[in-house]
């Protein structure tokens, strides 16, 4: 697959060049500040010792500390891990929230893991990198593959290595050990209410849906979504996908899930591939998975009329070019599933309050801010006549840039 970096890189360079901002700006957001390379010791089950690859990349601190998720996954790599990390930085300057970007990963397939393997494993994670995170320093969160429970167990590890109790470390835990309320929706509702301005926008009625990707950020999607009426005709996960042309029932989805793991043979409905699931004819499409998936081939296929990017990095800059040229409006992923890190800068907030908050509470201060955030990133595209995801990159470009000039590092 393509570097999910390089893509990175050239979404920076488009919005750069566009709104030509200051060349000594840039090229100190082409790299992140550090990288951390660990290996981790796992006593495995069966008594033999195994080493994972884990990583933390910690992108720009200019505007607040380092804020981004832990990946779990077999094809997770350090360029991988940068590319989400630097995504991060510019995902918080978009919707105004005062962190910076960072993001880890450990080479795993944790299906393959007992509990127990994968609590090790986690807890290693958080032993290696204890000196390097920290609420006012870099604060991890979940990512794919990784849960609230892994969440409270590198809490707990970091805790004992610090020696207080610190909720503040780490965002996306269990209600239990200071989650917050919503935490576990805040992506989907991110991701609904920024769609909603998409849809006056655009004029949409009753829009039908597409979701690649049933994890947390899809799944919820998917139920919100039809919760206010839109039709969700095609849904997928890693074995695959299913489409019914009239709309699938899914809380029934949700349980069949459950019950097979999987999303395959539902009831009524056909089973379809996970490229084809991109190129089916709808309103809106929502891949809500893994990056790179929205080739330059399959984007001269979507008969989608919008693309709302719920996972990060979904879309290759080549594809992007063609789809503009095609006239399909796209959200990008760092406006588009910004509701994650905003109630995880919410939960953060109650941590070091030890206040908490209601649910209602945490969604009336989320939704002014992602509607305001697509409108700023909506007004930019219009004022450089250009696509959304460069109006996103400029408008947090600017920000990241006014605090760079105020501390002095250019
Ligand atoms: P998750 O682990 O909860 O779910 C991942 C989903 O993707 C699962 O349904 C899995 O079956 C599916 N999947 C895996 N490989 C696939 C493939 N090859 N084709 C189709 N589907 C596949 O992860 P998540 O938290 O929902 O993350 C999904 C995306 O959303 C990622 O890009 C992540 O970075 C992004 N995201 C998540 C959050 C969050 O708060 N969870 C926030 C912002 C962005």
């Amino acid at each position: 697959m393509a570097n999910p970096f390089n893509a990175a890189l050239q979404q920076l360079k488009k919005a750069a060049d566009i709104a030509q901002i200051d060349a000594e700006i840039v090229e100190q957001l082409r790299q992140p500040q550090r990288e951390y390379h660990i290996a981790i010791p796992v006593r495995m089950d069966n008594g033999s010792l195994k080493i994972f690859t884990g990583y933390r990349v910690q992108h720009n601190d200019a505007r607040g500390p380092h804020k981004g998720g832990i990946r779990f996954h077999p094809k997770t790599d350090i360029n991988e891990v940068k590319a989400l990390s630097f995504w991060m930085t510019f995902k918080c300057a978009c919707v105004g929230i005062p962190y910076g970007g960072g993001k880890g990963g450990v080479t795993v397939d944790p299906k393959k893991l007992s509990i127990g393997e994968l609590e090790r494993l986690a807890r290693g994670w958080a032993r290696a990198m204890a000196p390097y995170i920290g609420p006012d320093k870099d604060i991890p969160a979940p990512d794919v593959y990784t849960t609230p429970q892994i969440m409270a167990w590198i809490m707990d590890e970091y805790s004992k290595a610090v020696g207080k109790y610190t909720p503040g470390v780490i965002t996306g835990k269990p209600l239990a050990v200071g989650g917050s309320q919503g935490r576990g929706t805040a992506t989907a509702q991110g991701g609904i209410y920024v769609t909603e301005e998409l849809i006056k926008k655009m004029r949409l009625k009753n829009p039908q849906v597409v979701v690649q990707g049933f994890g947390n950020a899809g799944s919820f999607f998917a139920k919100l979504a039809s919760k206010k009426g839109w039709k969700v005709v095609a849904v997928s996960d890693s074995k695959g996908g299913i489409y019914n042309p009239k709309g699938l029932d899914i809380t029934k989805l949700f349980a069949h899930k459950q019950k097979t793991h999987s999303v395959l043979d539902f009831p009524g409905s056909k089973n379809i591939s996970n490229t084809q699931i991109l190129t089916l004819a709808c309103d809106i499409l929502v891949p809500a998975a893994l990056e790179g998936v929205i080739t330059k081939e399959v984007a001269g296929k979507i008969k989608a009329r919008a693309i709302v990017e719920l996972a990060n990095g979904p879309t290759l800059p080549e594809a992007d070019e063609k789809l503009a040229k095609r006239g399909i409006t796209l959200v990008p992923d760092i406006l588009a599933n910004a509701g994650g890190v905003t109630v995880s800068y919410f939960e953060w907030v109650q941590n070091l309050s030890n206040y908490y908050w209601t649910e209602k509470e945490v969604f009336e201060k989320l939704k002014p801010i992602m509607v305001q955030a697509f409108n700023d990133v909506w007004s930019a595209g219009q004022k450089y006549k250009t696509d959304l995801r460069t109006g996103a990159y400029i408008h947090a470009t600017t920000r990241i840039a006014a605090a760079m000039k105020a501390r002095g590092q250019v």
